[in-house]
C-alpha cells in the first residue's frame, strides 16, 4: 500500500518537465529559440491541428509566420537566412513536430531540402534569385528526387534531361514530392548523358510549360501537409537552370542528410507530446475508483516512454553538437534517425493505449502522431535503408544489392 510519503513524492515528481535536466547542456540562446517555437506551437498549432488534420488542409497562411520566426532556411547563412546552429535548428524541429509532423515537414522541405540544395550547389545568381524570397516565405520550394519506380534506389531514376542546343529539356515523373502543388520552384534531380556522375540538379520554376503537379489523396498520414505526383513533359529550361556544383547522387544525398538530421529531433518532439498527453490523461481518468495513473501497469508504460524520450533527446543533442563541430558522418545520422523514429512510433502506440477508446479519436494526439510517424519512418530513408547504412559502416561491406 502506498504510504503518504510515497504519494506525496509522486505528486510533486517532475512529471512532464525536463526530467534529466538536459537544459543544463543548452545555452540561453538555444533555450530562447526553443521557447519561441514552443509558444508559437501552443498558440497557433495546438488549437487548430485537429481541424487541419481532419480536413487534410495545409494551413498556407502559417508560412509567413514561420518566416517571421526565422524557421525557413534557419541553419543556412547569408541571403536573408537566420544562420542558426544545428542544435538551434534541431530544437525548433522538436517543438514544431510536438505540434504536428506535417508542419515540421514543411520547414524541412523548404529549408533542409530545397533551400539547402540551392545554398550548397547553386550559382551566385540562383542563390540571389531564390534564397532571400524563400527565407521570407514569399517563394516556396520543393525537392523532386523520388519517382514512381525509384524510391530507396534513386540511382534507378528515369527522369532525363537532354541537351538541345544551349537548353535543357526535362521529361519524367516524380512521386511523393512535398509542396509541389504550391511551390514556386522545384529542385528536380534528373539523369543526363554525362558519363561521369550523370545525375544533375535543375531549378524548375513551376510555371514553366510542361510542369504539372497533383496532390496525392487521400492519405492516412501527414494529413496536414501536401505531397504530390509531378509530371515533367518536355520542360524546356535555359542552361543556367542547372545547379552547377551538384554532381551525381552526392548532391541530393547531402540535402537528405540535412532533413534527416531534423527528424532525429522532431521525432522526439512528437514522442514527448504523446507522453505528456498520456500522463495528463492518466492522472485525470478514473477506473476502479482510482486514477489510472495509480496502476502499476500504466506507470510502467509512462516510465518506459520517459526513458526512451530522455535517451533519444540526449542522442539528438549529441548528434547536433557533432554537426556543429563538423565531425558528423552520414552513418551517425542513420543511427539517430533509425533509433529515434522507431522509438517515437512505439511511444505513440503505447500512449494511445493509455487513452483507451478515446485514443482512436482526433481529440487526443497520440494516434495522429503515430500515423504521421509512419511516413517519417519511410521518408528520408526507410528503417531498412538506415540499417543497411549502419551495417555497411560497421562491416565495410555494402549490402544494398
Ligand atoms: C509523406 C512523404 C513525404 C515525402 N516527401 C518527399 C519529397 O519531398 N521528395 C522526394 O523526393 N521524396 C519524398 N518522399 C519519398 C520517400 O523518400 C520514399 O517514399 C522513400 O525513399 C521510400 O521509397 P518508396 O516509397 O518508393 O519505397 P520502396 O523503395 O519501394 O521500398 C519499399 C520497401 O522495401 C524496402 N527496401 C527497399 N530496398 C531494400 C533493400 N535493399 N533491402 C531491404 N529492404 C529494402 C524499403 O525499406 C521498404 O520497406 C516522401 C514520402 C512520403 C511518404
Amino acid at each position: 500500500m502506498a504510504t503518504t510519503a510515497n504519494r506525496a513524492e509522486a505528486q510533486v515528481g517532475p512529471g512532464v518537465g525536463d526530467f534529466l535536466n538536459i537544459d543544463a547542456h543548452l545555452s540561453e540562446e538555444e533555450i530562447g529559440v526553443r521557447e519561441r517555437v514552443r509558444s508559437f506551437v501552443k498558440e497557433r498549432v495546438r488549437p487548430n491541428i485537429k481541424e487541419w488534420y481532419d480536413e487534410a488542409v495545409f494551413p498556407r497562411g502559417i508560412v509567413p509566420e514561420f518566416a517571421d520566426l526565422g524557421l525557413l532556411g534557419m541553419h543556412l547563412s547569408g541571403y536573408g537566412c537566420a544562420g542558426r546552429s544545428a542544435v538551434e535548428y534541431g530544437l525548433a524541429c522538436m517543438e514544431l513536430e510536438a505540434g504536428d509532423s506535417g508542419l515540421r515537414t514543411f520547414v524541412s522541405v523548404q529549408g533542409s531540402l530545397a533551400m539547402s540544395a540551392i545554398h550548397k550547389f547553386g550559382s551566385e545568381e540562383q542563390k540571389q534569385e531564390w534564397l532571400p524570397r524563400m527565407a521570407k516565405g514569399e517563394a516556396i520550394g520543393c525537392f523532386g528526387l523520388t519517382e514512381p519506380t525509384a524510391g530507396s534506389d534513386p540511382a534507378s531514376m528515369k527522369t532525363f534531361a537532354r541537351k538541345e542546343g544551349s537548353a535543357w529539356v526535362l521529361s519524367g515523373e516524380k512521386r511523393w514530392i512535398g509542396l509541389a502543388t504550391i511551390a514556386d520552384v522545384a529542385v528536380v534531380w534528373a539523369r543526363t548523358d554525362e558519363e561521369k556522375n550523370p545525375v544533375r540538379g535543375f531549378l524548375v520554376p513551376t510555371d514553366t510549360e510542361g510542369f504539372s503537379a497533383r496532390d496525392i489523396t487521400p492519405k492516412l498520414s501527414m494529413r496536414a501537409s501536401i505531397q504530390c505526383d509531378v509530371h515533367l513533359e518536355d520542360v524546356r529550361l535555359p542552361e543556367s537552370a542547372m545547379l552547377p556544383e551538384a554532381r551525381g547522387l552526392g548532391g541530393p544525398f547531402a540535402c537528405l542528410n540535412e532533413a534527416r538530421y531534423g527528424i532525429i529531433w522532431g521525432s522526439m518532439g512528437a514522442a514527448r507530446d504523446c507522453y505528456e498527453s498520456a500522463l495528463a490523461y492518466a492522472k485525470e481518468r478514473e477506473q476502479f475508483g482510482r486514477p489510472i495513473a495509480s496502476f502499476q501497469l500504466v506507470q510502467e508504460k509512462l516510465a518506459n516512454m520517459l526513458i526512451e524520450i530522455g535517451k533519444g533527446t540526449l542522442l539528438a543533442l549529441h548528434i547536433g553538437r557533432m554537426k556543429d563541430a563538423g565531425t558528423l558522418r552520414p552513418e551517425h545520422i542513420s543511427f539517430g534517425k533509425l533509433n529515434n523514429v522507431r522509438e517515437a512510433i512505439e511511444i505513440a502506440r503505447e500512449a494511445r493505449t493509455v487513452f483507451g477508446g478515446n485514443g482512436v479519436t482526433l481529440d487526443y494526439p497520440p494516434m495522429r502522431h503515430m500515423s504521421n510517424l509512419e511516413s517519417v519512418r519511410t521518408y528520408e530513408g526507410t528503417d531498412e535503408v538506415h540499417t543497411l547504412i549502419l551495417g555497411g559502416a560497421i562491416t565495410g561491406i555494402p549490402a544494398f544489392r
